[in-house]
């Protein structure tokens, strides 16, 4: 690991003043809970000149219903959110994916935005500055090669956030701060799919918070595949939430992460009014191959990361279409 470079530390204590500091200091970073970002920039990973710590400002760190709608602030660490009150009633899936989010002490820092915001990762750039430099470095810093799709003009580093897909399956919108005013966005609007530039946010705009619509009807989870039970970035991730009209599918939406430069929805329009079977699984399977797209960005290899979405995918539908099943017997008994 290097020192931390040279930089100054900006503490706001509002989202307006961070905002402005922002557009005007250029290349500032944000940092929040920094278990992403300081882990990076202690292995050579940009050099900023300023970071604005979003830490002290305390509009950022709560969670509040808003006409049925629950609004998370961009602040609020992943260890709250896994033992909210409100997001464990209405949204479980939600609390099961950031509890999956590394270890205890990430968690107890890292924030829902910096989860939201984290970097895109590949083997040939979360390495040491040596290790790359004797690799030649690569074109997402300081190179000017990709190693994992030689003859690429675009970076192609995955990203493996495990919040996003389960707040886009939910519907979930983003509150985008910029100097002076707010703007909302579908959560996958965040994202384009660039491993070296991979946020659709402009530089002087910041996460705000997420809001949650009522999901009454509505059942939801998320599948982490990874090399180890334990501190690991999913292989590849799904997230699913389904509406169950008897014996037919209502509505299922579906968002992976871990294969792609974004996360990303499957289509799955095509599903609804379809029984929950083999055919209809095999279709989903189909779609997810279409749009996820694993490379050697790990070290487990892309073939494997492919069969596994599918499978996890399968099981996790599986798993929510049985519990629809038997929470509508129970409430016709
Ligand atoms: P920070 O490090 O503070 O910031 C991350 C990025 O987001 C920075 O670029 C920052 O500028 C930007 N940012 C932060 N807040 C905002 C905002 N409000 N608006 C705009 N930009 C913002 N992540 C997973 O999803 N799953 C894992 O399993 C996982 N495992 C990990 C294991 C290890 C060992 C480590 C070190 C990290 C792991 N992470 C994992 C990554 C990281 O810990 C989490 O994503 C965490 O939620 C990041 O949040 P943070 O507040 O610490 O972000
Ligand atoms: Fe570098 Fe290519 Fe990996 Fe991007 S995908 S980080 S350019 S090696």
């Amino acid at each position: 690991m290097n020192l931390m470079p040279e930089l100054k530390l900006h503490r706001p204590e509002t989202l307006d003043e961070a905002v402005r500091l922002k557009a005007t200091l250029s290349g500032a970073r944000f940092v929040a809970g920094g278990t992403d970002l300081l882990v990076n920039l202690r292995r050579g990973l940009g050099e900023p000149a300023d970071l604005i710590d979003l830490g002290a400002i305390a509009d950022l760190a709560s969670v509040r219903r808003v006409e049925g709608a629950l609004w998370l602030g961009a602040g609020v660490t992943l260890d709250e959110l896994a033992q909210h009150p409100e997001v464990l009633a209405h949204y479980p899936a939600v609390a099961q994916a950031a509890l999956q989010v590394a270890g205890p002490n990430h968690r107890a820092a890292a924030t829902l935005g910096g989860n939201l915001c984290q970097d895109t990762r590949c083997v040939f750039f979360n390495q040491s500055d040596w290790w790359r430099k004797g690799n030649g470095y690569c074109l997402k810093y300081k190179g000017d090669k990709c190693h994992v799709v030689v003859k690429s003009d675009r970076c192609y580093a995955t990203y493996h956030g495990d919040v996003a897909p389960v707040l886009m399956a939910l519907g979930a919108e983003a509150v985008i701060a910029t100097p002076g005013t707010a703007r909302r966005a579908k959560i996958a609007e965040l994202y384009r799919e660039d491993g070296a530039a991979h946020l659709a946010l402009a530089p002087g705009e910041a996460l705000a918070a997420v809001v949650l619509p009522a999901m009454d009807g509505w059942r939801a989870g998320y599948a982490k595949v990874r090399e180890r039970d334990a501190v690991d970035f999913p292989l590849a991730g799904i997230a699913a939430a389904l509406r169950r009209d008897n014996d037919r599918i209502g509505e299922l939406r579906v968002a992976i992460t871990g294969t792609n430069s974004a996360p990303l929805m499957v289509p799955t329009a095509e599903l609804a009014g379809r029984a929950w079977d083999d055919a209809a699984a095999a279709d989903l399977a189909a779609a997810l191959l279409k749009i996820g797209n694993p490379l050697k960005t790990t070290v487990v290899g892309a073939k494997y990361r492919r069969r596994v979405m599918r499978t996890a995918a399968r099981r996790l539908i599986d798993m929510l279409w049985n519990e629809a099943a038997r929470s509508d017997g129970a409430a016709r008994a």
